[in-house]
């Protein structure tokens, strides 16, 4: 049976919201280090929203530490359609092992009612604005943020886009 939801001070359900993991200090980036942001996670618990952290990378089956990733000339809305493919750094394609963990993610979402999702930026997973491409970063979303966004939860990015 799922916990009820928290109530706030005017006595309505408060949803939960989606996190990527590594935001909330879990070291699961590929090198295996976290990405704490002490911030975010004091703005939600002053929002009383439960938080519900994912990371689609692991979702999909991914080890950690893993190499590197990228999106091969597209972002997550072209690999969701088949037109593009992730390769990681050792020449592997790990494309459906992200399209996986974003599904697993969005599975989440729905399951726990999770309207919003605060996402690490310039991940091929997460990135909501932007995602990396070689030293640099381009515009574009990653595969999970995607398909959360194309299912109607809000999206929002979290770190430095440059
Ligand atoms: S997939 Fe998302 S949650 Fe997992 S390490 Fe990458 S940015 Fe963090």
């Amino acid at each position: 049976m799922p916990k009820p939801q928290k109530k706030n001070r005017s006595n309505s359900l408060i949803p939960p919201v989606l996190v990527s993991s590594c935001l909330l200090g879990v070291c699961c980036r590929y090198d295996g280090s976290g990405a704490l942001d002490r911030q975010l996670i004091g703005r939600l618990q002053r929002d009383g929203s439960p938080i519900i952290p994912v990371c689609p990378e692991q979702l999909g089956g991914l080890p950690t530490p893993r190499p590197p990733a990228e999106i091969e000339h597209g972002d997550g809305h072209t690999v969701l359609a088949g037109e593009a493919r992730l390769i990681d750094a050792h020449g592997a394609d790990v494309t459906e092992a992200y399209v996986r963990g974003a599904r697993e993610a969005l599975r989440i979402a729905k399951l726990l009612g999770c309207r919003c999702a605060w996402l690490k930026e310039k991940s091929p997973a997460c990135g909501v604005e932007k995602i990396k491409d070689g030293d640099q970063t381009r515009p574009g979303m990653g595969v999970a943020a995607a398909l959360l966004k194309s299912a109607g939860v809000e999206v929002f990015g979290v770190g430095p886009c440059a």
